[in-house]
Order: structure tokens, then sequence, then C-alpha cells
């Protein structure tokens, strides 16, 4: 285990706190935010954007680069981070997700998954083990084990299958861990979709492993902010208070503040840019419709409240322009935007934190911020 955490500054009216992790590669400020490079590039960024907008730790994917180009080649370009360019750490999830989420040929065995490849259709299995040993290659600075996702809706048989074998993927891989001790960090993962007593059981077990850090799986798949709110609300704050606590696939800027206030120190999601590639971008001032028509003659920046180079120098007119005629730099210019804005915001949270007016902060953010 490489994995130095520290706590710095605890909030005195909610859960939040800032803290200080240490990888093996630089040190993570938290709460913070993983911009989503899941083959290895954030989508119509590159890494020299997101090392000049200061971001400290991203999300990249085991299943991708497994598939494309593969970690052997990875490995032999000297790791992940030279690879892809990025000097900050680099977070890996198991890819569990993505063999639900885009394999259409899929099946779940006690030891693991076979599944068909949406590339090129080549026969595939992911085992905890031969998870473990892609991230080592890949050099990943924070690997996850493998988990099984369900879906939204999903029974409550599937989701105690789920549960059953992630605890046990996780016992083989903590196992495997240990034996063969790479120098990152290993996370382990709470599954047991809405059902309380499954997501007690998955927490037990997977707390009971010991693991450098936890993160709760299996949000943010459609259901209801309320369901989502619930879970975090009753798991979060009970988990160890010395290990980080990752929320996988989250989130909005507002819920991004609440689940801080509930103890919440890492998130990834790929809102930012997704949305920015629509025409949705992220403001200071909530969610701005770019092609909107009483944007046309505009001139001010997208946000008035921000300071990255796309504001700086482009119009919401120009901008919304570049939309109008299908222009690949309007997406770009929106991503740029709205990730620095989404990194912006975390230090914003971290500075709240640290100089004691975080409950404040979010009070007065959750007033100005609006969602649609
Ligand atoms: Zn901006």
């Amino acid at each position: 285990m490489s994995l130095k955490f520290e706590i710095i500054k605890k909030d005195n009216r909610t859960f939040a706190r800032y803290s200080v992790l240490q990888t093996k590669t630089s040190i993570v400020e938290l709460p913070n935010f993983m911009p989503v490079a899941t083959t290895g590039t954030i989508k119509s960024l590159t890494t020299l954007d997101l090392m000049e907008m200061g971001a400290q730790i991203i999300v990249c994917n085991t299943y991708h680069l497994h598939l494309r180009p593969g970690e052997d080649l990875i490995e032999s370009m000297g790791g992940l981070h030279k690879f892809i360019n990025f000097n900050g750490s680099i977070l890996t999830d198991s890819g569990g997700f993505q063999v639900f989420s885009l394999s259409k040929f899929r099946k779940v065995k006690e030891y693991g998954f076979i599944f068909r490849s949406h590339i090129d259709g080549s026969i595939v299995e992911l085992t905890p083990k031969k998870v473990i040993d892609i991230q080592m290659k890949l050099n990943s600075d924070i690997m996850m084990v493998l988990d099984y996702p369900t879906k939204y809706p999903s029974s409550y048989e599937e989701n105690l299958l789920s549960v059953n074998l992630t605890t046990k993927w996780a016992i083989e891989s903590k196992r495997y861990y240990e034996e063969v001790k790479p120098k990152g960090a290993l996370f382990g993962i709470i599954q047991g979709g809405f059902y309380k007593n499954l997501r007690e059981k998955s927490f037990n077990e997977i707390l009971g492993l010991n693991f450098d850090g936890y993160a709760i799986g299996g949000l943010a798949l459609g259901e209801p902010r309320e369901e989502r709110d619930w879970v975090v609300r009753e798991f979060v704050p009970k988990l160890p208070e010395n290990k980080v606590r990752y929320l996988m696939g989250i989130g909005k800027p507002d819920e991004i503040l609440e689940y801080i206030s509930l103890g919440v120190d890492l998130f990834d999601c790929v809102i930012p840019t997704r949305n920015s590639r629509r025409g949705t971008v992220f403001t200071s001032e909530g969610i701005l419709r770019i092609e909107n028509a009483k944007y046309k003659n505009d001139e001010r920046p997208l946000d008035v409240n921000c300071d990255c180079k796309v504001c700086k120098n482009y119009s919401r007119a120009y901008i919304r322009y570049l939309f109008s005629i299908n222009e690949v730099s309007a997406g770009i210019l929106a991503s740029y935007h709205s990730v620095y804005f989404f990194i912006k915001f975390l230090e914003q949270i971290r500075k709240a934190i640290r100089e004691g007016y975080f409950y404040e902060f979010k009070e007065d953010y959750l007033r100005r911020f609006k969602n649609t």
C-alpha cells in the first residue's frame, strides 16, 4: 500500500472534511472531483488542458484500456501516466460497470465475467486477479476491485447475487493484492442497490476486509434523487473516518455539495464533458443552454464569474454560433469551461472547509444555483 491519508480540518456543522492524500505519484487534496478519462483521454480535451486547469486526479477505465490499446502496450510505454502524459494521480475503475453497460453478450460466473468485446466481438474474461494485474501494468495509483454492478431498478435476488459476488471477489482481490504487493492502493466497493439489508450486508462484509479506501457503487443509474440521498445519508457517515470515501459516478454541483456535507471525499462524473458537448454548460449561476436564442447576441462569457481561458476570450454569441454550425470547437470550448468550473468549484469547497465557512458556502450556493 502506498497511500497516506491525513485529515487536516473537519467542518463544525457538517461531516465535511478537508484532507490530504499522498498517492505514489502525487498529492491530492480532498474533497476532489475526478474528470473522466475512460479511454485514456477526456473527451474533447487533452491532458495538457487538465494539468493547466489544476486537475489533481483523474479516473481511467480498466475495461476500455484492456481492450484497447492493451495493458502490455501501456506498460511498455512506461505506464499510463507517461503514455497519456498526466503528472497527477490516476484512479482506475475495475470495469465491472462497463461489462454491464457496453457488452451485449455477458455471463456472470462465480470466478468473474465472460463477455464479448464491444469493439471486435472477441471473448474476454475479467476475474478479480486479472483486473488487479491489468491495473498494476497500467501503474494505477488507486486500483478498484472487480465488482458486480446492478441496473436500476433491479430485483432483490439480483442485488443479493451482486452483493455476494462483490464480496467474494473483494476477498480474492485483497488476498491477491497482499500476495503481489503492488505500489498502488486498493479500494473496495459497496453494492446492494436500494435494499437496506443488502446495503448493510455489503457494507459490513467489505469493511471487514480493510481496504485503503471505500467506494459506494450502484448509484447514479437513473434512480430518484431521494433514493440516492438515502443511501449516502445512511452509509457514508458510518464509513471509517481515517479512509477515503468515494462516491462513484456522481454528480451535479448541488449533489456534490450535499454529499460532501455528509462526508464524501471523492467524486467522478461524465456530465461536465457529456453535457457540454450537447451545449449545456455549468456556470456559477446554474446550468446554461447555449443554444437558447436569447444568447444570439450575448457578448458575455459563458460564466461571468469564471476566469478560464474560454471565458476570458470568447462570448456566448460566438460559442452559440459554433454549436449552430456543428463545429467541433463548440464542444471543445464548452467542455473546457465546464471541467474547469468543476475543478475550481471543488477548490472553493476545500477552501471553505479549511477556513470554517463551508456550511454558509453550501447554503448560499444552493440558494443561487439553478439546476434547470
Ligand atoms: Zn469559464
